[in-house]
């Protein structure tokens, strides 16, 4: 088998071609095929050789196109394929002998799975011809063309195309008989596809009915398509379907693209399955028509069929075009380009046709394409690469995350070397080894991904992955709370990693407060090395500070002063700055309350721990591991030591907290009280404050300038409250006072 990154020699008269797999076509000298007496090549042994390579080729593809088509399981990227594919075609146009009708390059795509009815298409399904130069040129050569085929003139005037969206889908032909849907079917081999009728009803987007106010009828009309899943429902599928595996559903997978997850919709035999997945359609063509009421249908041109179609209730893309020439096709083909990541839905290029209907039929087809039309593809967003290592980075807030480093590879406009794997469960699901072939993807600023590994390229014995239970930054144990994906270094004050949050964290105005003290001068401080840990902020002096970027004296002496008055603090400020775990501003507080000091706080074992209010098991064990670790202890003793203080006391009573369960949001600018002041004075009363409103919300409390939460409480029936109507439900009028 032709295995990835494997030149090989094809014979080529004089010269063979190199293919490699992700260089450019390079003539090599064929010295290999001459003959040792008459110094000529050796055409027989480069016929020989070109034969095997192409039968190898047609294998390779017919097993990727039946992956693809037929299960809706690609083993490698389009990329990939495509490649493969131009190798064949180039063999294949220097040995015409070798062309064979059971060849991919002359066939179109899939088969008809058995278990579907078979629906032969009066009109074929074909495809369209690719072009693979990704650059205007490919725009231009295709003008050239077509102006050839037709037999223009440099006097003639431009040709007028329409530029349509290339929606990667899966095409659909749509059979309407006196305006009533009647059958659904996949392209299939182009000429005979799958009665999918059963589930193209469940898409909201395709009319059962057409209207026939605008535009009358024909009795059969075919209207050629394409289904797709938008992004956005695509990546909800996939949150589902990783829910039910994480359940323990058997027989459920998550998807490796929207194109995938809507072939697998479509070709589904219970219609239930596919209505729980969310298909759209774009329409873009016609496939049989008879029976105009008057004959002829009522357009020449292909755009005027698009707003036909349009008209009879079917969704045609809005970026769709008339533009003349090639430089209109060049200028559509960057303005997309531009759009691309944005679209809600992923296209892989986009589609020129001829826009006169006359021109076209003039055109004809070759073979699987018509020559009126050209695929113009952008650069390929998923590539083949290796896996060299996988390394576990640790972020800001202490998250492990295990990385794919990569050989390098082209995609999506960038060289890539690493990917991410997310978490440990998504690189064990995937099953990620080192050493693996593996399709990564990179599209738009999205961080690149593996999307799945190419398991018949597995030839070694690697290891799964496994995530290490300790830190790789600092040696702190890495624990992975129950419900949770991820890893954590516990090693929150020490960790060098999460070393700039830590201080960030310490020094915001709901911690410990040091004004001035933000991420620039923090980022600085830690860079150049001045500040590891907390304590050596109150070892800072004026010297280290004025030797920083943009650091006047004063501004250095009112840090300082502001790191002076910070010393100053309250317990539940210390115990929030500490950036414990799970530890929040509210439980802070709970836990000074309860415990009263902070030696208290630090020995108090798992139940002591429980017995506090709203402490449960994950953050009784959060609390635990934090205290436990002799750094942790050291960092609080220098602090202390430093002259960071606080008011200490027997444990209080919890106060009566009439506002315990309910969730409250908070929206405009109240007359009195800071969104802050509000915020905590809830906090205390038992409240939870949320960021939206939903049917849980019980109070919504707003101020000036309030805008859509207001509008959504009001929808909702939720009750709103001004600043009077909080202080009073505060105080415990359950009205709030209203
Ligand atoms: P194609 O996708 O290149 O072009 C034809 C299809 O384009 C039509 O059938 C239609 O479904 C679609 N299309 C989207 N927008 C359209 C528009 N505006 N107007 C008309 N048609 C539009 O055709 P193809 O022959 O099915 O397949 C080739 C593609 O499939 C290549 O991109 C190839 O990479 C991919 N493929 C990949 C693998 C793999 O293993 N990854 C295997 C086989 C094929």
């Amino acid at each position: 088998m032709l295995s990835t990154g494997e030149s090989f020699l094809l014979g080529l008269h004089k010269h063979a071609v190199c293919f490699h797999n992700s260089a450019a076509l390079a003539i090599v000298n064929l010295d290999l095929f001459s003959s040792a007496e008459e110094g000529k090549p050796d055409f027989a042994s480069a016929l020989k050789l070109a034969t095997q390579q192409a039968a190898q080729l047609r294998l390779n593809l017919h097993r990727y196109a039946h992956a693809y088509y037929t299960l809706d399981a690609p083993e490698v990227p389009d990329s990939e394929y495509d490649r493969l594919f131009r190798q064949l075609q180039a063999i294949e146009s220097q040995y015409p002998e070798l062309l064979s009708t059971d060849s991919p390059t002359q066939r179109v795509g899939g088969s008809v799975l058995p278990e579907f009815s078979t629906v032969r298409h009066q009109v074929p399904m074909l495809s369209i011809r690719t072009e693979t130069d990704t650059e205007a040129t490919g725009a231009v050569a295709f003008d050239a063309r077509i102006r050839k085929e037709l037999g223009l003139s440099v006097d003639d005037g431009e040709v007028a195309y329409v530029a349509e969206l290339k929606f990667d889908g899966l095409a659909m032909s749509l059979r309407y008989e006196s305006g009533i849907l009647v059958q659904a079917a996949t392209r299939g081999d182009g000429e005979y596809g799958e009665d999918v009728t059963h589930n193209i009803r469940t898409i909201g987007q395709i009319p059962l009915q057409l209207s026939a106010n605008a535009i009358s009828l024909p009795a059969v009309l075919e209207v050629r398509g394409e289904v797709y899943m938008r992004r956005e429902d695509f990546n909800q599928l996939n949150q589902r379907q990783l829910k039910k595996i994480a359940e323990g559903a058997k027989g459920e997978k998550t998807f490796v693209n929207p194109r995938n997850a809507a072939a697998g919709a479509v070709r589904q035999l219970d219609s239930n399955i596919a209505a729980q997945r969310p298909l759209s359609f774009f329409a873009y063509g016609l496939g049989e028509v008879s029976g105009w009421p008057d004959g002829l249908p009522p357009f020449q041109h292909h755009f005027d069929l698009l707003q036909t179609l349009k008209a009879w209730g079917f969704p045609v893309a809005m970026q769709t075009q008339c533009v003349k020439g090639a430089s209109g096709l060049i200028a559509f083909h960057s303005e997309i380009a531009a759009q691309r990541d944005a679209l809600p839905f992923d296209i892989d290029g986009v589609v020129y046709k001829v826009n006169e209907l006359s021109l076209q039929e003039k055109l004809g087809f070759v073979s699987r394409e018509p020559r009126w039309a050209v695929a113009h593809k952008y650069p390929a967003q998923e590539e083949l690469t290796t896996v060299l290592a996988i390394d576990v980075q640790v972020g800001r807030t202490g998250k492990l995350t295990p990385v794919a480093k990569l050989a390098p590879v082209f995609v999506g406009g960038v060289t890539v070397t690493n990917a991410t794997l997310h978490n440990e469960d998504e690189a064990r699901r995937k099953d990620v080894r080192v050493g693996d072939t593996v399709i990564v993807r990179r599209a738009g600023d999205v961080i690149p991904e593996v999307v799945s590994v190419v398991f018949e390229n597995r030839q070694h014995e690697a290891q799964m992955f496994t995530m290490p239970h300790i830190c790789p930054v600092c040696a702190s144990p890495a624990l992975r709370d129950e419900d949770e994906s991820d890893y954590r270094c516990s090693g929150g004050l020490f960790c060098g990693a999460q070393r700039k949050q830590a201080f960030l964290h310490f020094a915001q105005r709901r911690a410990v407060e040091v004004d001035g003290l933000g991420e620039k001068l923090i980022d600085q401080l830690v860079d150049a090395g001045v500040i590891n840990t907390l304590p050596d902020l109150y070892k800072l002096g004026l010297t280290s500070l004025v030797q920083l970027d943009r650091m006047a004296d004063k501004s250095a002496l009112n840090i300082l002063k502001a790191l002076e008055a910070s010393k100053q603090t309250t317990l539940p400020r210390f115990i929030y700055g500490l950036g414990i775990r799970h530890v929040g501003e509210a439980t802070a507080k709970e836990l000074a309350r309860h415990f009263g000091t902070l030696d208290a706080l630090m020995h108090a074992s798992l139940d002591e721990l429980l017995q506090v209010a709203d402490v449960g098991p994950i953050v009784a064990q959060s609390l635990l591991t934090f205290f436990s670790q002799a750094h942790h202890q050291e960092i609080v003793a220098q602090l202390r030591a430093c002259g960071v203080t606080w008011e200490e006391g027997p444990p209080a009573e919890r106060l009566p907290q009439p506002l315990s369960g309910q969730t409250v949001v908070l929206t405009g600018t109240l007359p009195n009280l800071s969104r802050d002041a509000a915020k905590a004075m809830l906090e205390e009363a038992g409240a939870k404050v949320a960021g939206s409103v939903s049917q849980k919300t019980s109070y919504v409390v707003a101020g000036s300038e309030a805008g859509s939460k207001l509008e959504k409480a009001l929808a909702l029936g939720i009750p709103v409250l001004d600043e009077a109507g909080l202080l009073a439900l505060i105080k415990g009028d359950s009205n709030g006072g209203s």
